[in-house]
């Protein structure tokens, strides 16, 4: 967002932040417990009625920060239960996050950047090209208007990003985020529930290893170089057994029992082989890690389909036979467009309905329409 120089972005700063901002106005670090637990906890945008910091710390702050949030565009509710928000940032950026409830847990798709530089060729967001970075204030206000404003009676149990952009191209807000999500005061989650997936950014992978504890997920999607580049031009600069070999690096640096999440995408008669299953089962022996399988979400020009059902299972049957953990990650709130692949339409429609959300997406966009997330 756009803040002013010098304005404190309420929603984005970490607790470390807020310790060394009181420390350099000669005030006890130890307000920033109550600074987080009142913004974040409970939902304050005004640190002048945060009554369990004291007078002098308030007034220091009075005039300093700044809480803007996005507009929430369109709101819309599948059969499922699957909630799906558009959010117009300040800039006049579209993002889409997605909140998904399911028997006792409620997992939130937070979008980390609008639109994408990386150009996978089954994403729609690669479509949009790449708009900008979001900032952690950005990130974090997503889940902060959920739990305070949009659906207060639903706990958001997980937070993955997985909505649009790539956010360890965006690393340090990304991170700064992860720290709220993590810190008892704020939303308290644990490492196992907030996910960070990339589609294989290495040098974010060993960076991520260092400044937050998360869950890793890695959009391989292909078990081969040539056939991963040609999906996914990054594969280029980071092939594969660089890759795995980061993955590694990341496994074991955490508790024994993490494993990396490896995600892929079934594309008909491209990455769904039974080889393709033997490979990949091959390739990933000895990294501990569970495989998500993905049902492919078509879109209009996308150019490829869904791999059929049985050829999922069968996929599936393989790494299980050669010892490899395997689940198919069910699609939710594809009626709303809220499935992974599927926001980018809505967007679309929207627009075409909309006119007036024209203007919130920048004119130098190389192609019409185009934004979208995957959940
Ligand atoms: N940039 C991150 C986050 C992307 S979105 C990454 O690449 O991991 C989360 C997942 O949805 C990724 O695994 C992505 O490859 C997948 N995905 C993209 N388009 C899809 C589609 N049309 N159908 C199903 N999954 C898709």
């Amino acid at each position: 967002m756009n803040f002013a120089p010098g304005q404190i972005p309420l929603l984005g700063w970490s607790r470390k932040q807020w310790e060394d901002w009181l420390t350099d106005h000669d005030c006890s670090p130890v307000h920033a417990t109550s600074l987080i637990r009142g913004i974040h906890r409970h939902g304050e945008t005004d640190p002048e009625r945060i009554d369990s910091i004291p007078q002098t710390v308030r007034s220091d702050l009075c005039g300093r920060t700044e809480c803007t949030l996005p507009d929430v565009v369109e709101s819309s509710r599948a059969r499922d239960g699957t909630r799906k928000w558009l959010l117009r940032l300040t800039c006049g950026n579209v993002v889409e996050m997605v909140l998904i409830p399911a028997r006792g847990r409620a997992t939130l798709c937070l979008s980390s950047q609008a639109g994408c530089a990386l150009g996978c060729t089954f994403c729609r967001t690669a479509r949009s090209g790449f708009e900008r970075n979001l900032s952690a204030h950005e990130i974090v206000s997503q889940l902060w208007l959920v739990r305070h404003r949009l659906q207060p009676d639903i706990p958001v149990t997980h937070v993955v990003f997985m909505g649009m952009g790539e956010p360890l191209a965006n690393l340090g807000a990304v991170a700064g985020a992860a720290d709220l999500l993590r810190d008892s005061h704020a939303y308290s989650l644990g490492r196992r529930q907030v996910t960070v997936s990339t589609a294989g950014l290495i040098p974010g992978i060993d960076r991520l290893r260092k400044v937050a504890d998360v869950s890793l997920a890695v959009s391989l999607h292909a078990p081969d170089d040539a056939l991963r580049t040609q999906l996914m031009p990054i594969n280029a600069r980071y092939p594969i057994d660089d890759l795995l070999a980061a993955c590694r690096r990341y496994a074991a640096g955490r508790a024994r029992k993490h494993k990396i999440i490896i995600e892929y995408v079934l594309l008909d008669g491209v990455n769904d082989h039974p080889e393709c299953a033997r490979v990949l089962a091959q390739r990933l022996r000895g990294l501990p890690c569970k495989v998500n399988l993905i049902p492919f979400n078509a879109f209009p020009g996308g150019g490829y389909a869904a791999s059929p059902e049985p050829v999922r299972s069968r996929f599936r049957e393989i790494l299980c036979e050669e010892g490899i953990v395997a689940t198919t990650r069910r699609p939710r709130g594809d009626d709303i467009a809220a499935a992974c692949g599927q926001l980018a339409g809505d967007i679309q429609r929207s627009r075409e309905h909309r006119p007036w959300i024209g203007h919130a997406i920048p004119v130098h966009r190389s192609q019409p329409a185009a934004s979208g997330a995957m959940v």
